[in-house]
């Protein structure tokens, strides 16, 4: 069985006091409502993730993330945050690879596979994110560009450091617009990568990575999202932004 994970990417938002009253309401309602098994992650601004975790319940049902780490352990980086340092203060999971990275910070495939290097020599979990854009999708290239940003950052690890890897498919034209790829969609592209990663590392392999979709998931898609047989939850934006819409998605999940 593949693990079910719901994560919450906060992105640049929410002051410290806004965050811990998300982080709070967060955990109570996962406790009082949530019974199956799927996992929580919350990944809150760097500068949060202390705070953050000091309110998480020691059962593990609601993880800490990262929105991204450095490619190298430390060093003279002014402003950047190594994966040691995330891993010193408890963090589990760490999103890398978002497009809005890719995108304004110029992150490349290959620059991407040295983070998850790093990433996972510090016991991180990677959540690795991929998808193309409306143009890409347009000219037909969509299949071909996902399938080498997973070729170009992730096959060079072994099948022991393979299985330790999240994939998060975001279609970046679904990022923040209020435009969700359909079901049929989102099960085509996971079918693909999953068939992509199968090719590489073996359909057992394939069969046990967790794919999460992510693009203007809320409460009222996820049911049907989640229902495709190849999405295992969601990498979500701005419904991880109010407690009682992220844990309704949640609840569609587990
Ligand atoms: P939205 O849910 O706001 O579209 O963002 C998705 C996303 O980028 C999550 O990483």
């Amino acid at each position: 069985m593949r693990k079910k994970i719901v994560a919450g990417n906060w992105k640049m938002n929410k002051t410290l006091d806004e965050a811990t009253a998300l982080v709070s309401e967060v955990v109570n309602m996962v406790k009082d409502e949530v019974t199956g098994d799927v996992q929580v992650v919350l990944c809150p601004p760097a500068i949060y993730l202390t705070t953050v975790r000091q309110y998480l319940s020691g059962d593990g049902r609601v993880a800490l993330g990262a929105q991204n780490c450095h490619e190298k352990a430390s060093g003279a980086y002014t402003g950047e945050v190594s994966a040691p340092m995330l891993q010193s203060i408890g963090v589990q999971y760490v999103i890398l690879g978002h497009s809005e990275r890719r995108q304004y910070f110029r992150e490349t495939n290959a620059q991407l596979a040295e983070k998850v290097n790093q990433a996972l020599a510090n016991g991180l979990t990677p959540i690795f994110c991929c998808g193309e854009s409306l143009e890409q999708r347009e000219a037909e290239i969509h299949q071909v560009f996902v399938r080498t940003q997973l070729t170009e950052s992730l096959f060079h690890l072994s099948p022991e450091q393979f299985a330790r890897i999240v994939i998060a498919y975001e279609p970046i034209w679904a990022i923040g617009t209020g435009l969700t790829a359909s079901t049929g969609q989102a099960q085509e592209m996971h079918d693909l990568l999953r068939r992509h990663i199968a090719e590489k590392y073996g359909e057992e392999a394939a069969q046990s990575t967790s794919i999460l979709y992510g693009g203007s998931c809320n409460e009222k898609n996820a049911p049907e999202l989640f229902a495709c047989p190849d999405v295992d939850g969601g990498l979500i934006g701005g419904a991880s932004l109010k407690s009682r819409e992220f844990t309704n998605i949640v609840k569609a999940r587990q």
